[in-house]
């Protein structure tokens, strides 16, 4: 029997999974450093700078909260296990 489980539910538990687990990381190859992810990041983090790099989020100050991530014209931040999460090290 199919689970009752509502699709946006689903939806949510894997949403919440992956800001529990991961960090936003940039493809920095679609970047076209317009600075919009760290003009919209509340905390004032300069995401753009770690797109630059292309480096994952590391701060421990950032929230999690999405709205670089949704903020960015260019699809190029996106929420992922870290290497070092993805061994269990953190
Ligand atoms: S909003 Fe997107 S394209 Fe613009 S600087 Fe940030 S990561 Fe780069
Ligand atoms: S997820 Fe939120 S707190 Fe973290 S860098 Fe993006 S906008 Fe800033």
């Amino acid at each position: 029997m199919m689970a009752l489980v509502p699709r946006s539910l689903a939806f949510d538990l894997t949403r919440a999974e992956v800001l529990a687990t991961g960090n936003v990381v940039p493809d920095p190859a679609r970047c076209v450093q317009c600075g919009i992810c760290s003009y919209n990041c509340p905390l004032g983090l300069d995401v753009r700078a770690y797109a630059w790099r292309g480096e994952p989020i590391a701060d421990a100050h950032c929230l999690t909260c999405g709205q670089c991530v949704a903020r960015c014209p260019r699809g190029a931040l996106r929420f992922a296990p870290t290497d070092a999460q993805k061994r269990g090290g953190c």
